[in-house]
């Protein structure tokens, strides 16, 4: 038989598939399994967003291979939505760039910047693609270890210096998946200083950006002075419009720091549907400041249900100001997080993810997601009580 590429051996374990094997063993049992594992909303997509797929996608004008770069229509909204939202001046022309999701240009990009042997700085615990294309491209990750006492924000000052001189990318994603943390301008600042001093590409995931708790607005690292020349954005219409299933996302930021990511895109797909930009314009465009407060709002409520309960059985989590998650500490007399999700799964057909499933620093911990109906929430928060109390 034909051996797949070696390079495949190089990602790490998938940490859910032993949580998938008993999920599905539950289920098959007929438990009725209730899974706050992963970050997909509930929630169905605005109509004004589905009714704009339907017009585009009956429009033939739509119908050949897209643009390579998004549609003329598609970047002028971008930039126009990102001066509203962030104060920030972006030319339509090389400055934005449509993605497939914007798990796709987080990977592409890798492959566009990293030769064997570079080093990418990536965060723990983080979103596993970072680390996975790294290894998949022969680069070397370097771990940043995020920490509670300072607010899971990376220690920059802890990367030595011939490490930092190796990075070709750094690695951010405020509001952050798993811990919920957000990052403010100073942070920002400091990530600009380092940058310069060692030629970095700071790459920011920005998922969730417009996801918080009512009222609060993440900051882009591009408004800090110095953040063009030395970052790139990506964006996704994903969460914030609970579009995950429509795969559109965009990475923003100087044209001569995305031309490359361009480049290798043009010789690998060949753009996302002309009529799915056309409803994310829709979303950009048209989407009432009402909508995305009862978002936050529908968050809230569920952040605090969860924040509730494990409070009563003794589970310290902090309160997250943005995201849809809940990170919180494993209680001491589990051996370790897997454990914990797998007594979960066991004893009351609940699944968490396990914190380590996001890289070794997130030993220890879990994270719920927010993303199931309120009912089945107050279901699980219910059999949690019963089982840890
Ligand atoms: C969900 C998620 C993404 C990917 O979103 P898509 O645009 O749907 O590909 C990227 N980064 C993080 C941290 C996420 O949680």
């Amino acid at each position: 038989m034909v051996q797949p590429a070696r390079r495949l051996e190089r990602i790490p374990p998938y940490l859910f598939a032993e949580l998938d094997r008993m999920q599905a063993e539950a289920a098959a049992r007929g438990v009725d399994v209730i899974s706050l594992g992963i970050g997909d909303p509930d929630q169905p997509t605005p109509p004004h967003i589905v009714e704009a797929l339907q017009k585009a996608a009956a429009d033939p004008a739509n119908h050949p291979y897209p643009s390579y770069a998004g549609s003329r229509r598609f970047r002028e909204t971008v930039a126009r939505w990102f001066h509203g939202r962030f104060g920030v001046e972006l030319d339509p022309d090389g400055e934005v760039l449509a993605l497939i999701g914007s798990k796709e240009g987080l990977a592409h990009v890798i492959w566009a910047y990293v030769d064997p042997g570079d080093v990418v700085l990536v965060p723990d615990p983080g979103y596993p693609v970072y680390k996975a294309h790294t290894l998949l491209a022969g680069g070397e990750p370097y771990v940043l270890p995020l920490e509670e006492e300072r607010g899971w924000l990376p220690d920059l000052d802890r990367v030595p210096a011939d490490v930092a001189r190796r990075a070709k990318l750094l690695f951010l994603n405020y509001p952050n998946n798993p811990t919920g943390a957000v990052a403010e301008r100073d942070f920002y600042r400091r990530v600009v200083e380092f940058a310069r001093t060692y030629d970095v590409l700071v790459i920011q995931d920005a998922a969730y950006s417009e996801v918080g708790e009512p009222g609060y607005r993440a900051p882009s690292i591009l408004e800090v002075e110095g953040g063009r020349d030395v970052a790139l954005e990506f964006h996704s219409l994903s969460k914030p419009y609970n579009m995950t299933g429509w795969r559109i996302g965009f990475a923003v930021g100087r044209a001569d720091l995305l031309r490359p990511l361009a480049t290798l895109k043009t010789n690998t797909d060949s753009g996302q549907f002309t009529a799915i930009q056309e409803a994310a314009i829709a979303a950009l465009q048209q989407t009432p400041e009402a909508w995305f407060r009862r978002l936050a709002e529908l968050y809230e409520r569920r952040r605090k249900l969860v924040l509730d309960t494990l409070a009563a059985v003794g589970i310290a989590a902090a309160r997250p100001k943005a995201t849809f998650y809940i990170w919180a500490r494993v209680p001491e007399r589990f051996a370790s997080d897997g454990d914990f999700a797998a007594f979960l799964l066991r004893e009351a057909g609940v699944v968490v993810s396990p914190g380590s499933a996001y890289g070794d620093h997130g030993a220890g911990y879990f994270r719920i997601s927010l993303t199931v109906p309120d009912d089945r929430l107050a279901e699980a928060m219910e059999r949690l009580r019963r089982v840890l109390a």
